[in-house]
């Protein structure tokens, strides 16, 4: 057992480690520091959202912290009213609010059972990992410890190649969407908005500033110009041959021949949704076996596909959108942001589709493009200081830092025994491993591994 570990991060997938690792007896006691960074304790950017327009993409009754405890965010929720369904997509501040209150147990739980926490609202500048210990370095203060847990989610989004410093400097541009959102006032001013990007993050900027500015009109640009699918309005029955299908995936690790065979399946009856579904859990072990050839084919090829039917919006969120493109108000349009200029009081976007080049004009530019996980090109202090120093190494295809299957953190070709990542970090071992259903599993066996003797 690791009996002094420091948690690096103050979103869901820290919260619940530390839940994980608190709400269980354990033999010695257990001296943990958890560094959040600041802001509220486990909300992080997803969960730290006040509007009741932003909705969980997951139904509630699958969206427990607890791997052990499936009806977690359930049974929290419909304390306070027991209509609610398990298959609701519910308003993700609630998601927040039951983050909070399983901190909020999980710190008592663990002074009576005699752990010595300390909750330190700073962000870690620097970290030197030995074979035998850790230290955190945290303003002047430098700390060892046996074990630590990086759960830094997402990294900040960074400008897009082709965005000028003179429009990056102006107030048209916004590279992180999400203060813009949590500060947007209504505003009746009418004005070009366009988006670059269309998945979820475009979605939600969406649904948010076209109730509070009521005359803007929006523009949304992607490679494809198409939505995030979504969500079957009532829940269907798990795909029954998952099983037949993911041994035959097992084995070709080809991508052509795995499409191949989802295509199959869907022929023979099963709704798409229900056959992606049934892949999930499978993901991070098929990924494993996918040579490196074939994880950048995927990339260049399929991943927007598999984004877009992954990652679903639920039902009442795309009638909303509907209605906006019905209104005139949305307009998706094909093509790739090659440049973004200042032109006169607004902005030109330069996109190429199908090999032509268009210009048009914006008062207002945001980047939606997703979550970036390229410690390589990061102005995050930690994270370059790790890669800086060796101590890491990035995924080659820009997913975060290489991993043991168990999640310790690979430099020079070997893992460290003590230094650990969890959550998006883990993208390119694992390919699944940002949201709450693949976070809660993985916290629940790194807290295994922490508390084994
Ligand atoms: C808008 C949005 C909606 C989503 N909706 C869903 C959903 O409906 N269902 C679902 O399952 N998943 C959803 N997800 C996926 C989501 O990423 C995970 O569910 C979860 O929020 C990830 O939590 P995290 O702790 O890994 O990262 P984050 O929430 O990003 O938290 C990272 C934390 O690390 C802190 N930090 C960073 N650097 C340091 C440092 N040096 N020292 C200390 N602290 C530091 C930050 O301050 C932050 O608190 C959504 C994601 C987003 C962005």
């Amino acid at each position: 057992m690791f009996q002094r570990v420091a948690i690096i991060g103050g979103g869901a997938a820290a919260a619940t480690l530390l839940s994980e690792l608190l709400g269980r007896r354990s033999p010695r006691m257990l001296h943990l520091d958890w560094y959040t960074g600041g802001g509220a304790q486990g909300r992080g950017v997803a969960y730290g959202s006040r509007s009741p327009r932003h909705l969980l993409n997951v139904r509630a009754a699958s969206m427990s912290m607890f791997a052990g405890k499936p009806r977690g965010f359930l049974d929290f929720v419909q304390r306070d009213d027991p209509s609610i369904a398990g298959t609701d997509f519910l308003p993700r501040f609630r998601y927040g609010d039951y983050l909070e209150a399983e901190v909020a147990h999980a710190l008592h739980q663990g002074t009576i059972h005699g752990h010595d926490i300390h909750v330190i609202p700073l962000a870690v500048d620097a970290l030197v990992p030995e074979r035998d210990k850790v230290t955190v370095i945290c303003g002047e203060r430098a700390r060892g410890v046996g074990a630590v847990v990086l759960a830094l989610g997402a990294l900040p989004p960074q400008p897009l190649d082709g965005v000028g410093a003179d429009v990056l400097a102006s107030d048209r541009y916004v590279v992180d969407p999400w203060p813009l959102l949590a500060g947007a006032g209504v505003d009746p001013s009418p004005r070009k908005v366009a988006l670059i990007g269309l998945g979820l993050t475009a979605v939600d900027v969406l649904l948010e500033l076209s109730v509070q500015w009521p005359r803007a009109e929006f523009t949304a640009i992607s490679r494809h110009g198409l939505l995030p699918e979504a969500h079957l309005n009532t829940a269907a029955a798990p795909f029954g041959d998952s099983a037949e299908l993911i041994e035959s995936m097992r084995e070709t690790a080809d991508i052509r021949r795995w499409l191949r065979l989802v295509r199959e399946a869907t022929r023979q009856g099963a709704d798409w949704r229900t056959i992606i579904d049934s892949l999930r859990p499978h993901i991070p072990g098929l990924w494993n076996e996918l040579p490196s050839p074939q994880r950048t084919r995927f990339l260049r090829h399929l991943r927007w596909a598999w984004e877009r039917a992954r990652h679903r919006m639920p039902p009442q969120v795309c009638r909303t959108l509907a209605a906006l493109e019905q209104a005139g108000r949305l307009r998706r349009r094909r093509g790739r942001v090659q440049a973004v200029d200042l032109a006169g009081d607004a902005l030109q976007l330069t996109l190429t589709c199908a090999g032509a080049t268009q210009t048009m004009r914006a008062d207002l530019v945001i980047q939606t493009t997703g979550l970036n996980l390229d410690v390589n090109r990061t102005d995050h202090p930690l994270v370059r200081q790790l890669v800086t120093n060796a101590h890491v190494t990035p995924d080659p295809l820009g997913l975060g830092m290489q991993a043991g299957s168990d999640g310790r953190l690979l430099h020079d070709g070997q893992c460290w025994p003590n230094l650990f990542a969890l959550g998006s970090l883990l993208r390119g071992t694992r390919w699944e491993s940002i949201a709450m259903p693949e976070i809660s599993q993985q916290a629940r066996s790194l807290a295994d591994q922490l508390l084994a003797d």
